[in-house]
C-alpha cells in the first residue's frame, strides 16, 4: 500500500482524503440530480458503489428499501475469485481472517449393506491446486456488506447509502439532449420514502445512470420492460443457520450428503467453529404452486435433517436463520435499457445487475459471487466514460459481457441442482437416477465454475485476438489474470503480482522483460518504455488528462528475468521510476523480479517465452486484454484507442 505522496499524513492510510472541509454530503436528503443512481444495497449494488465511491467528481448515490444494512442470512460462498476481487479492494485479508476455508468436501451415500444408514465414500480437495492464490470461504453475506461499506466510507466521497427509499418506477427520456456524447440526466426516478415521519413521500431524481441492483423482483427490469426467462423448477429447498450437536462427523467440512429414501442436505461449516449452514431438499412443488403456499417451518427442516443423517443423531440447540427458497435459474436477455437493434443508436442509461438479471439455485454458490462480477464490470466503465476518458460506447460492452456469462454459468448451475435432486439410480439400467460417484465427478470436473475462474469473454472492443497468446501461455486472452510471486526490486519484498491491481479504473500493462537486463540497449523492455515515455502515439501520453500523474490512467509494471539483487535499480529506465505527487516523490514500486531459482518462477509458472517477453494488457476489473510482443507499440495504440478519449475528451 502506497501512501504519503503528497505529502505526510498522519492515522488510517486506508482512510482517503475526502471533500473539501471534509464535510460530506448529507445522504439522509436525495439532491434533485446525480450522475449514478444504484438502487439496492445487495452484493451487487454495494461493490457498484465502493467503485463509484473512489472517483470524487462521479455524484453517486445508493438507495434500498430497507430501512438499514442487511445482518443476517442469505448466501455465504465467497469463490476464490471473488477474494482476488476483494483484494483490489483492500479487504481480502478480513475476509480470509473471519471465514471458514472450504479445503475438502466428503461425499455421503447409503451404506450398501444398510441403506437406512448413510456411510462416506469420497472426499476430494474443494479447489484445485494452482487455481488461485486464495482459497474458497464461506462468510455471512452480511458481513461482505459491512466490507464494502467501510470501503465506500473510507473513499474520498464517503458514501454512505440513502436507505427506506423504494424505487417506483422510472422514465427515460430517449429525446433529451446529449453534451459530449454522454446523455445529460435523461432518466427520471421516483422514489417513495418509508422513514418514520415521511412515509409515503415521493421524490424524483434525475441521472445520468440508474443501474438496478434490486434483485430477483427488481422494479428497475420490470421499468425498463425486460422480463426474467426460465424455470423455477418446481423444487424447494429449505436452509437454516444453526447452532447444533450432532455425532455426525464430517460436520466441519462441506459435506454433501444423499439418503436411500429421505432426499439430500449439503452441510456447509460457517465461520466461527460453531455455526453450521445445512441446505435441506424439500418435498417437490406442483406446477406453479409457490413454496409460501406449503406452510414449510424450521422445525421441517430439523426433522428432514435428522431423517437423512440417520444414524447420526442432531440435536439443535439455536436457529441463527432459516428461509425457504426456491430453485429457478432465469436469465433476462439484455442488461440494459436498448433494443437488441437499436445498438448502433442509442446509448444504455439504465443497466441492472445481480439476480435483477439472472437467478441462481443456491446450491453452485453462484449468487452472490456473479452479482458483484456484473458490478465490478460496469463500474470502472461507467467511471471511466464519466471522467471523459472512454467513449460512451463503451456501455454496450457490459450488457454483452455479462449476459454470455450469466447464460454459461446458468447452465452449470441448472445441471449441477438437477444432479442434487435427482434420486439415486436404482440399478445400471435406471436412466432417471443418479450415482453419487457422477456427483463427484461432475463437481471435480467443473470446479472452476464454482471457483469463478471459468469466466473468460469473447473477442470485442475490449478482448484483442488471441495471435501473440503464445507468448504466455499462462494468460489466456479474456481470461482473469492469474496472479503469481515476484520479488519486488527495490526493496526485495516477496509479494503477489495481481496484488498490485486496485479497484481505482486504471488499465494495468505487465511488460515481461526478455532476457537482457532492462539496464542494457539492446533490452527490448528499456525499448518499449522509451517508446511509451516519449512517442506521441504511446498511450500513456495520449491518453493522459492535464493534471494526471504519468500513472494515473495506464499503469506500467515491469518484470524481470534476473534476480533483485542482480539488477543496478538505478541503471533501470526512467519510466519505470517516475516522479510524481505534489512534491516530485520517486515511485519506487514498479519494478519486479522472477523469483529466481525457486519453483515459483512467474516466468516459468506462466508460460512466458524468455527470449521476447511480451506485454499484458489488463483491464480495471483485472481481465486480460491482450497479450503483445514488447515491440507491439502499434498494436498497443490501437487497442487502447479503440474505445479511450485522449485531452479534452477527444478519441
Ligand atoms: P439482493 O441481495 O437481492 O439485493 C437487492 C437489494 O435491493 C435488497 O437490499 C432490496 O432491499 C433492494 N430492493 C429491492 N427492490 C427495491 C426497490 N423497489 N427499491 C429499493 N430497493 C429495493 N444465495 C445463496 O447462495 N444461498 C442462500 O441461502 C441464499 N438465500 C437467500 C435468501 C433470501 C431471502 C434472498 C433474498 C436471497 C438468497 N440468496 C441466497 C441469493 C443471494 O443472496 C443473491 O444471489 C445475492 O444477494 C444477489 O445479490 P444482488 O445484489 O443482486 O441482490
Amino acid at each position: 500500500m502506497q501512501f504519503h505522496l503528497n505529502g505526510f499524513h498522519t492515522g488510517d492510510p486506508a482512510v482517503a482524503a475526502g471533500p473539501a472541509g471534509d464535510v460530506p454530503p448529507d445522504f439522509t436528503v436525495l439532491p434533485a440530480e446525480v450522475d449514478v443512481l444504484i438502487v439496492g444495497c445487495g452484493p451487487a449494488g454495494l461493490t457498484l458503489a465502493a467503485q463509484l465511491a473512489a472517483f470524487p467528481e462521479i455524484s453517486t448515490r445508493i438507495v434500498d428499501q430497507k430501512a438499514g444494512p442487511l445482518e443476517l442470512g442469505q448466501a455465504d460462498g465467497i469463490a476464490c475469485r471473488t477474494i482476488e476481487m476483494f483484494q483490489a479492494f483492500g479487504f481480502a485479508e478480513r475476509v480470509l481472517k473471519e471465514s471458514y476455508w472450504v479445503n475438502e468436501v466428503a461425499f455421503w451415500k447409503p451404506d450398501q449393506a444398510r441403506p437406512e444408514n448413510i456411510a462416506r465414500h469420497g472426499r476430494i480437495q474443494d479447489v484445485e491446486d494452482g487455481l488461485s492464490e486464495f482459497p474458497h470461504v464461506i462468510l455471512n453475506q452480511a458481513r461482505v456488506h459491512d466490507f464494502f461499506l467501510d470501503v465506500m466510507r473510507n473513499a474520498p466521497t464517503r458514501l454512505e447509502p440513502s436507505y427506506s427509499r423504494r424505487l417506483l418506477d422510472l422514465q427515460i427520456d430517449t429525446t433529451g439532449g446529449a453534451d459530449d456524447g454522454v446523455p445529460s440526466h435523461p432518466v427520471a426516478v421516483r422514489l417513495e420514502r418509508l422513514d418514520p415521519g415521511h412515509e409515503g413521500e415521493v421524490e424524483t431524481v434525475r441521472a445520468r445512470y440508474v443501474v438496478g441492483c434490486d434483485g430477483a423482483r427488481s422494479a428497475v427490469r420490470k421499468s425498463i420492460g425486460r422480463a426474467l426467462h426460465g424455470d423455477s423448477a418446481n423444487q424447494a429447498w429449505g436452509v437454516m443457520d444453526v447452532l447444533a450437536v450432532t455425532d455426525f462427523p464430517d460436520v466441519r467440512l462441506k459435506a454433501l450428503i444423499q439418503s436411500a429414501g429421505e432426499g439430500s442436505i449439503l452441510i456447509i461449516p460457517r465461520e466461527g467453529g460453531y455455526l453450521i449452514r445445512i441446505y435441506v431438499e424439500l418435498n417437490k412443488l406442483n406446477e406453479n404452486e409457490r413454496v409460501a403456499s406449503r406452510n414449510f417451518g424450521v422445525e421441517h427442516l430439523i426433522a428432514a435433517t435428522r431423517r437423512i443423517l440417520h444414524p447420526y443423531s442432531f440435536e439443535v440447540r439455536e436457529v441463527a436463520w432459516w428461509s425457504v427458497y426456491e430453485i429457478g435459474q432465469r436469465l433476462c436477455d439484455k442488461f440494459d435499457d436498448v433494443p437488441a437493434d437499436r445498438l448502433d443508436r442509442r446509448l444504455p442509461c439504465v443497466f441492472i445487475a445481480g439476480d435483477a438479471c439472472h437467478t441462481h439455485s443456491p446450491k453452485a454458490g453462484q449468487g452472490m459471487n456473479v452479482s458483484m462480477q456484473d458490478s465490478f464490470n460496469l463500474g470502472w466503465k461507467l467511471a471511466a466514460v464519466l471522467r471523459g476518458r472512454a467513449r460512451p460506447d463503451l456501455l454496450h460492452s457490459y450488457s454483452a459481457e455479462r449476459q454470455a456469462i450469466a447464460n454459461e454459468l446458468i447452465e452449470f448451475d441448472r445441471e449441477w441442482a438437477k444432479m442434487l435432486s435427482a434420486p439415486l439410480k436404482s440399478s445400471a439400467s435406471d436412466a432417471e437416477g443418479v450415482d453419487p460417484r457422477e456427483v463427484q465427478d461432475y463437481f471435480v470436473k467443473h470446479g472452476r465454475y464454482t471457483a469463478g475462474t471459468a469466466t473468460r469473454y469473447g473477442r470485442s472492443l475490449l478482448t484483442g485476438d488471441t495471435a501473440h497468446e503464445r507468448l504466455a501461455r499462462g494468460f489466456p486472452v479474456g481470461a482473469r489474470f492469474h496472479s503469481a510471486p515476484v520479488v519486488r526490486l527495490a526493496d526485495a519484498r516477496p509479494m503477489q503480482l495481481g496484488h498490485l491491481a486496485e479497484a481505482d479504473g486504471r488499465w494495468r500493462l505487465y511488460a515481461f522483460a526478455d532476457r537482457t537486463d532492462p539496464a542494457g540497449t539492446s533490452s527490448r523492455l528499456r525499448a518499449l518504455c522509451e517508446h511509451l515515455a516519449n512517442a506521441p502515439s504511446s498511450p500513456i501520453l495520449r491518453f493522459r488528462q492535464p493534471n494526471d500523474e504519468i500513472d494515473s490512467v495506464i499503469d506500467l509494471r515491469a518484470i524481470t528475468q534476473q534476480g533483485h539483487r542482480e539488477l543496478a535499480l538505478e541503471a533501470m529506465p526512467e519510466l519505470l521510476l517516475p516522479c510524481k505527487g505534489r512534491l516530485g516523490l520517486r515511485d519506487y514500486e514498479k519494478i519486479f523480479c522472477a523469483d529466481v531459482g525457486s519453483d515459483l518462477d512467474i516466468f516459468d509458472m506462466r508460460g512466458i517465452d524468455r527470449d521476447e517477453g511480451c506485454i499484458v494488457v489488463v483491464r480495471p476489473d483485472q481481465y486480460v486484454s491482450c497479450v503483445l510482443p514488447l515491440d507491439g507499440y502499434a498494436e498497443l495504440s490501437s487497442f487502447f484507442a479503440g474505445f479511450m478519449r485522449g485531452e479534452g475528451g477527444m478519441s
